[in-house]
């Protein structure tokens, strides 16, 4: 599960969250819908440890992340993780981009290999098992010498959400992963996701692709201005009740 309290970032004066509750239980999908520049994908990079917080908390499966609590002279403070704590923090996370950020000078094999080999340090025969067992999960085991030059972008966009499986998260984070497809792909790549739902991952996923988020989603959240305006089942898609959230999905649907 995931849990954020009060979520504040800023980026200098400029304060881009401003108090988000989320909690993303356990086995379940998450989709968060916003206009540009409401702060989706910062709080998933608060999420993944690549941003630090400005304010309040985030729990990963009950373990606040990137700080502990000492107590100091009777007063409880909240100290900075070691790298070693983050690293473990993050190992519980996949995460997958708009752009497919794919190694270009690795085969898919070799790119979903990689983090297993030279990050988790496990023996390469294993490694190259595991990831042809994920490259098939996401039909790409057909492709596995392939270069990313040399697939389409829903292909290399799969070979990535191979890649991240690849290091056994308990959750996923999607940012926009079929926004930069041609319309043609981009069915491809919300099939694997709708199948790693139905497995039971955990997964948030930012994406605009409605259809989805009223099929796959058991919460639908909806961001703007750095706050969560609204969040419900997916029913809310079909009776939005605040302003904002109607005006948001009547452009884009
Ligand atoms: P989009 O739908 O366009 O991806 P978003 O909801 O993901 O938008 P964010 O990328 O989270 O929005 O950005 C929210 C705001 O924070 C924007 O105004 C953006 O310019 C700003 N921002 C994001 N990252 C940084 C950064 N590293 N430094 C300064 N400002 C940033
Ligand atoms: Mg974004």
């Amino acid at each position: 599960a995931v849990k954020a309290t009060q979520v504040h970032k800023a980026f200098g004066s400029l304060h881009v969250l401003k108090g988000v509750d989320l909690t993303v239980e356990t086995g379940t999908v998450t989709v968060i819908l916003g206009p540009s520049g409401s702060g989706k994908s910062t709080l998933l990079r608060l999420i993944n440890q690549l941003e630090t917080l400005t304010g309040g908390r985030i729990e990963v499966d009950g373990e606040m992340i990137g700080y502990k609590e000492v107590t100091r002279n009777g007063q409880t403070v909240l100290q900075t993780l070691d790298d070693k704590d983050i690293a473990r923090q993050r190992a519980k996370l996949g995460m997958v981009f708009q752009k497919f950020n794919l190694f270009p000078h690795m085969t898919a094999l070799e790119n979903v290999m990689e983090a297993p080999v030279h990050v988790a340090h496990m023996p390469k025969d294993k490694a190259r098992n595991e990831a042809i067992e994920e490259l098939n999960r996401v039909g790409m085991g057909e492709r596995l010498n392939y270069y990313p030059m040399q697939l389409s972008g829903g292909q290399q966009q799969r070979v990535a959400i191979a890649r991240a499986l690849a290091m056994h998260p308990d959750i996923m984070l999607f940012d926009e992963p079929t926004s930069a497809l041609d319309p043609e792909l981009v069915g491809e790549v919300l099939n694997v996701m709708r199948s790693l739902a139905q497995a039971g991952m955990t997964m948030i996923c930012v994406t605009h692709e409605i259809g989805f988020a009223r099929e796959v989603a058991d919460q639908i959240v909806f961001m703007d201005g750095g706050v969560v305006v609204e969040k419900g089942g997916p029913e809310i898609i079909d009776n939005p009740k605040e302003p904002r959230f109607k005006d948001f999905l009547n452009h884009v649907l």
